[in-house]
């Protein structure tokens, strides 16, 4: 990646499915320390966007590439390792393990071994493992979630699992935070804390990209927004611009 360069970039980016086009001619980029918003009415191929960035599948055509590495036919689990991270909607922790030892899931990249050795062998793996659970105790502080440690996952709410899935992602020192409707099944005092999280991390520099139906939520959240209908791409630029847009009016409210 030059100093320059967009960090994330999508160059006509098509994905069919049978006849179907969930994704048409889609181009765009995020620059480092951005935080860039996808938005569009059910069915406009956020989803599948997201799942061809991550490696999920491929596209049927165009080039995607990351720190300027061409990674359009790289495999998802290629991806992670050169800084890409995701989180879920549907939040996918493991049940029968603490709080704690979810976010070390997350350190998994960062030591070769990989952490279930690191948790069950002795001498060096064992100060490993106590960095580990160093690092992921910051993490969960960073969240606000450090009296939860030692919880079981199956004691949170919904707002708080989603949570511990951004200290996951976030274990990972990832250069891409990618969320994937982080707000949905939030009331609105945790969707609230959720916003105040993420203007932190934006402050400490990381570039997220966020998928999301809640409108209001992604226009304070983001500082550009790409929005999709229908497979396409009708607008792309601040919220304040994208929200007065003929095309993103119509595609809202119009139908
Ligand atoms: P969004 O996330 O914006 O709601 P999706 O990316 O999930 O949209 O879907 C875009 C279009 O592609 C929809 O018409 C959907 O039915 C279709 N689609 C998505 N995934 C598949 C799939 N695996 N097989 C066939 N069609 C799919
Ligand atoms: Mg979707």
């Amino acid at each position: 990646m030059t100093a320059t360069g967009p960090l994330l970039r999508l160059d006509r980016v098509v994905r069919r499915f049978g006849g179907l086009v969930a994704v048409n001619d889609v181009s765009f980029e995020i620059t480092p320390g951005e935080v860039k918003g996808l938005i569009g009415p059910n069915g406009a191929g956020k989803s599948t966007t997201f799942d061809l960035i991550t490696g999920v599948r491929p596209p049927t055509s165009g080039e995607i590439r990351f720190r300027g590495e061409d990674v359009t036919h790289r495999p998802a689990h290629t991806r992670s390792p050169m800084g890409m991270a995701r989180t879920f909607q549907i939040v996918r922790l493991f049940r029968g393990l603490s709080v704690l030892e979810n976010v070390q899931l997350g350190l998994h990249p960062k030591f070769p071994d990989g952490l279930w050795p690191s948790l069950l062998r002795y001498g060096a793996l064992r100060r490993q493992e106590q960095r580990s659970r160093e690092r992921a105790m910051e993490l969960l502080a960073f969240v606000g979630l450090a009296d939860r440690a030692a919880h079981a996952i199956e004691e949170l709410t919904l707002g708080q699992l989603r949570l511990v899935d951004i200290a996951r992602a976030l274990a990972a020192e990832p250069s891409l935070l990618m969320l994937d409707e982080p707000a949905a099944g939030l009331n609105d005092a945790e969707t609230r804390n959720l916003g105040e999280m993420l203007a932190l991390l934006k402050k400490r520099g990381v570039t997220m990209l966020l998928v999301e139906h809640d409108i209001d939520f992604i226009m304070n959240a983001c500082d550009s927004i790409v929005v999709m209908d229908r497979g396409a791409k009708i607008a792309d630029g601040t919220p304040a611009e994208v929200s007065r847009n003929p095309e993103v009016i119509a595609a809202y409210f119009g139908r």
